[in-house]
């Protein structure tokens, strides 16, 4: 479909600064890609036409770090700590999944992915298969990823995922929206000769590695206690800290940790909303950024969220360290932009495909309505994605030229059989 996007208020780049401005164009879109912005290429004959008044374009955002199908553990397990929430609530749940279910779980996060504005993610669970089909479904893009946990204590099960990742990925193949990672789960779930398969396996398959780090206070602690070294460090040992890595969570590293993860060239997905709702803590995204360490944003799963909904984790990102330093100018509304779109594609190797509003990038864009009351009047309308809006201001979402979401209303997920789906899933669940 070639759709022009008329007169429209737009979230650009800058080429000289880097930075973010508003600016007022045409945007022409041929099949996937976004062909022009301002003048008409030859030939071009719009099959749809979008107006854009009192509408914003800006870049779709890159959730860069979730477990999609936890939707289905939303609000299960809330106001307990890190480990009695993941190993005594999460976990025994998980088992109790059936792949399926986890089809549905992943169609629902993509609907509520999609109706606050974000058009890629990076995932990490099991069934990727499902999820896969889900993204499919759904249109949106994503990189997908199986966890992978297993060391001594489950030499078996470790090559029973491994090989599950392996398959699937090469089931897989050939589909423009969906790439894949491999995905070693964490130091606490995974041994040093295990950390290495997986790293041969990503050098093997050409693929980036998808992983959390220092998430805890105990998991340095336990990790310090058992090998004598940082989470990180441990990591680096195994080959798993590379240009092609992203590493979530990362909120107790040491400077040391820091100079190590921007020398291997590490993405860092930071998620501040599950942090501060699991009692972690706060990541220090500025001095991370300082050091010369791409940073990204991801809301983490909806069960640790609770919500996958970007523009909260935005608003939290460009709020906490403000509160933290004591410094109103720490993370501005327009770093905080880019840490969203800009930084994510790129840990997610997808910089120059998406994360930005461009000519020959992927037509992945969001469009919010002015009317509503929290962007009015649009004095900064940069500033107002951070401070002001939650979301509800999303009214046409677009992934690779193709509209997921139409004036609010879905055109690729029947929302009724999701819903229906889900309340099935959650009785049998009990
Ligand atoms: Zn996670």
């Amino acid at each position: 479909l070639n759709i022009l996007l008329k007169n429209f208020n737009v979230i650009l780049r800058d080429d000289g600064t880097g930075l973010f401005k508003k600016d007022q164009k045409d945007i022409y879109i041929a099949g996937d890609t976004i062909v022009s912005i301002g003048s008409v290429p030859e030939g071009f004959l719009a099959e749809r036409v979008i107006n854009g008044e009192r509408k914003l374009a800006i870049p779709g955002f890159v959730n860069s770090h979730t477990h999609a199908y936890m939707t289905l553990f939303r609000n299960r397990a809330d106001d307990l700590d890190f480990s009695d929430w993941l190993f005594g609530n999460i976990m025994p749940l998980e088992d109790r999944l059936l792949k399926e279910d986890t089809y549905w779980g992943a169609l629902l996060s993509c609907m509520e992915m999609i109706r606050t504005g974000t058009t890629t993610f990076l995932d990490m669970y099991m069934f990727t298969d499902a999820t896969a089909q889900a993204v499919l479904d759904s249109g949106m893009r994503a990189v997908l990823s199986r966890g992978l946990s297993g060391g001594e204590d489950d030499i078996e099960g470790g090559k029973r995922r491994i090989a599950e990742a392996t398959a699937e990925i090469e089931a897989w193949k050939g589909h423009d929206n969906i790439s894949f990672m491999i995905a070693p789960h964490a130091p606490y779930s995974c041994d040093p000769n295990y950390m290495r398969e997986a790293a041969e396996l990503a050098a093997k398959l050409d693929l980036g590695i998808h992983t959390h780090i220092s998430e805890s206070r105990s998991e340095v602690e336990q990790i310090k206690e058992k090998y004598g070294c940082t989470p990180p460090e441990l990591m680096d040992r195994a080959g798993l800290l590379t240009g092609r890595t992203v590493a979530a969570h990362c909120v107790y590293l040491t400077d040391s940790d820091m100079a190590l993860l921007a020398e291997r060239g590490v993405s860092v997905a930071t998620n501040p909303v599950s942090n501060l709702k699991l009692g972690n803590g706060i990541a220090k995204v500025p001095e991370m950024i300082e050091a010369g360490i791409n940073v990204c944003l991801g809301t983490d799963g909806a069960a640790s969220n609770n919500a996958l909904n970007m523009f909260r984790d935005l608003s939290f990102l460009t709020l906490v360290h403000k509160g933290r330093l004591e410094n109103a100018v720490s993370v501005s509304a327009a770093e905080g932009l880019k840490i969203a779109t800009v930084n994510g594609a790129k840990a997610l190797g997808l910089g120059g495909v998406t994360g930005e509003i461009r000519e020959g990038y992927k037509a992945d864009i969001t469009i919010l309505d002015l009317n509503k009351p929290s962007l009015t009047p649009g004095n900064n309308l940069i500033s107002a994605l951070s401070y002001s809006a939650n979301g509800s201001e999303v009214d046409t979402v677009i992934v690779g030229g193709k509209i997921l979401y139409d004036a609010g209303e879905y055109t690729t997920i029947d929302t009724e059989k999701v819903m229906w789906n889900v309340q099935k899933i959650v009785e049998r669940l009990g």
